[in-house]
């Protein structure tokens, strides 16, 4: 075999195996893209658990006409320039390639209308195939991105779709775990026409507890404490289910670093120690805390998908956390009666 460059379409494809693993995937990166636009109002559409449809109608910044076709290309992002951008991230997206991404194993269609524009415009890429037609069209302030018959082009991925049900109870676990982080946005989830969620805008921090028990249940906000505490730059908030709440299943475990959402392994171990003394071993316990730091203390750039970070001192986030919530366990519970007998 001689070396050869891949064409773009393939290399596309090829970075689309790990952003883009399954409808949920796309709905992430869609959403954080309308999120770091600046929307206040996110509507998601889905047709058959997304595999026929996934639609995101946002009224954010928008995008101006002549990058449209920039914007669907790869590593073309206006989120960071330099290597100092890169080391002090505050938007969610960065490596400008979910658009190009999606768009290669997908029939997308792009639409926009910054405010100071008079009139939107549409991009369309068909699997990447064709080159990216732009014409105008009709559309108030904001984008809707159109994702079409995802895997169209690629149906060894299209075979690993689970069903229907499956498939969008996973994206509701993606607009959980948003809407749980942009309080003051307001979602609307829909499926086959049907409204599914409807999280409302929260005016101030005392509606914040309502949208938690809307995604979390009230029970959970019945049997949990609410933590705030700061250490220098460091900050964790939220709320820790008492001991007796304990689930047989991580299915409440929410964590956020600066308002990106975590599945981080210092952080959980951090939490699950808090709870050592208090909950029988193959339980967990429910949480949602935010742990916000100087963006420059964290490297967000570990994982294609973003939910894992380094921390610059990973053992004082560790003890801080932990310390955090075994005091406020501490403050309600009597860890004997939890204890497992030996
Ligand atoms: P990234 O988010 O990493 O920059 P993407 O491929 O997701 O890369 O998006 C490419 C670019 O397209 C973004 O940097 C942004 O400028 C623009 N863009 C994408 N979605 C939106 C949106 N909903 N509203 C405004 N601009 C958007
Ligand atoms: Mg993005």
């Amino acid at each position: 075999m001689t070396i050869k460059i891949l064409p773009a379409r393939l290399a596309n494809q090829i970075a689309a195996g790990e952003v883009v693993e399954r409808p949920a995937s796309v709905v992430k990166e869609l959403v954080e893209n309308s999120l770091d636009a600046g929307a206040t109002k996110i509507r998601i559409d889905i047709e058959k658990g997304g595999s026929k449809r996934i639609r995101i109608v946002d009224n954010g910044k928008g995008i101006v006409k002549d990058e449209l076709t920039l914007a669907l290309s790869r590593h073309a992002t206006s989120k960071i320039k330099d290597l100092d951008d890169l080391e002090a991230i505050a938007s969610l997206g960065f490596r400008g390639e979910a658009l190009a991404s999606i768009s290669s194993v997908a029939r997308l269609t792009l639409t926009s209308k910054p405010e100071a524009q008079e009139q939107a415009w549409q991009a369309k890429a068909e699997g990447r195939d064709m080159a990216v037609e732009v014409l105008p069209a009709a559309h108030p302030n904001g984008t809707t991105v159109d994702v079409v018959d995802l895997f169209f082009n690629t149906p060894a991925r299209r075979k690993f779709l689970r069903t229907e049900k499956t498939e969008f109870t996973h994206i509701e676990e993606v607009i959980k775990r948003i809407a749980l982080a942009y309080f003051d946005v307001s979602f609307i989830l829909t499926h086959n026409g049907k409204q599914i969620k409807h999280y409302r805008q929260c005016a101030n921090e005392e509606s914040y507890a309502k949208r938690i028990g809307q995604v979390c249940g009230q029970s959970f906000l019945a049997n949990a404490i609410e933590v705030k505490t700061h250490h220098n730059d460091l900050t964790l908030w939220g709320w820790i289910g008492l001991p007796q709440f304990s689930r047989s299943q991580n299915d409440l475990c929410y964590s956020y670093v600066n308002g990106r959402m975590m599945r981080d392994k210092l952080i959980n171990h951090a939490i699950k120690q808090a709870y050592s003394e208090y909950l029988a071993s193959d339980q967990y316990p429910a949480f949602v805390l935010y742990l916000t730091l100087d963006h420059r203390e964290v490297d967000v750039n570990v994982h294609p998908a973003k939910h894992e970070v380094r921390f610059h001192q990973g053992r004082y986030i560790h003890d801080f956390i932990f310390s955090v919530c075994n005091k406020a366990l501490a403050s309600v519970s009597e860890p004997a009666l939890y204890q497992d007998e030996d």
